[in-house]
């Protein structure tokens, strides 16, 4: 069975990544090594590997994996950096993260959704990840500034704290959009102490951030 998975694993590096134009080596190299088939819910493991999102329990998802490639890509981790991923869900793109970065810490609002991913993280030995229960809208002050923040929610704007707790040269990449629409993934680089430049990767759709400085629960903007 592991050999099956491994090859469907190579399979959807070559036909839904390398194929679309994803040709970071080290992104595809932790694609072709994370097991997705271990972070979805029991039973879903025959659709791992099919590029699209699937449900992982309290209403979220697992995103679909070239959006995460094309996350990472954008993030541009090196090998030294501390990163922050907003929304760890089952946990796959910080388990992804981990194999890039030196530190990852990972934020969740669903306490139960953290608790599994920290069990899988135990399991497959990946001991450089600190997963946090929360609201990411805010951020980690405690642990900034970050070399690179990955937002896995759809927020109504970039929110301030995230940027600011960029490193300068830092990258944020996020989507923003009315909540219920099509969002744009924007990449965010601080390149001074007040100074961002940004860059629209296109079309997505996530769930939406509910937080602080996010989305309130009843779909309002959090004010
Ligand atoms: N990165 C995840 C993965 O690899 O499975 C997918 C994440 S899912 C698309 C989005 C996640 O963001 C959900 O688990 C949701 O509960 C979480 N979320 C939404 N708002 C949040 C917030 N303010 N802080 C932390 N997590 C949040």
């Amino acid at each position: 069975m592991a050999a099956a998975y491994d090859a469907a694993r190579m399979r959807m590096v070559r036909n839904h990544l390398s194929a679309r134009g994803l040709h970071d080596a080290r992104v595809l190299a932790a694609m072709a090594q994370v097991p997705r088939e271990r972070f979805v819910d029991p039973g879903m493991e025959e659709f791992a590997y099919e590029d699209s999102p699937l449900p992982i329990g309290e209403g979220q998802t697992i995103s679909q994996p070239y959006i995460v490639a094309l996350m990472l890509e954008a993030a541009e981790i090196a090998p030294g950096d501390r990163v922050l991923e907003v929304g760890t869900g089952s946990g796959y793109a910080a388990a992804l993260m981990s194999r890039l970065a030196r530190k990852v810490h990972t934020i969740e609002r669903h306490a139960s959704l953290a608790q599994q991913a920290r069990a899988r993280f135990a399991q497959l030995e990946y001991d450089n990840i600190d997963v946090h229960t929360g609201d990411g809208s805010r951020g980690l002050p405690a642990a900034a500034p970050f070399d690179a923040i990955l937002v896995a929610a759809g927020a109504p704007a970039p929110p301030q704290s995230l940027q600011s707790q960029l490193a300068i040269g830092g990258r944020l990449v996020i989507p923003v959009g009315d909540e219920g629409s099509v969002q744009e993934l924007l990449k965010i680089r601080r390149t001074g102490e007040d100074s961002f430049e940004q860059e629209n990767l296109g079309a997505v759709m996530f769930v939406p951030l509910i937080g602080e400085q996010g989305w309130a629960e009843d779909g309002r903007r959090a004010a």
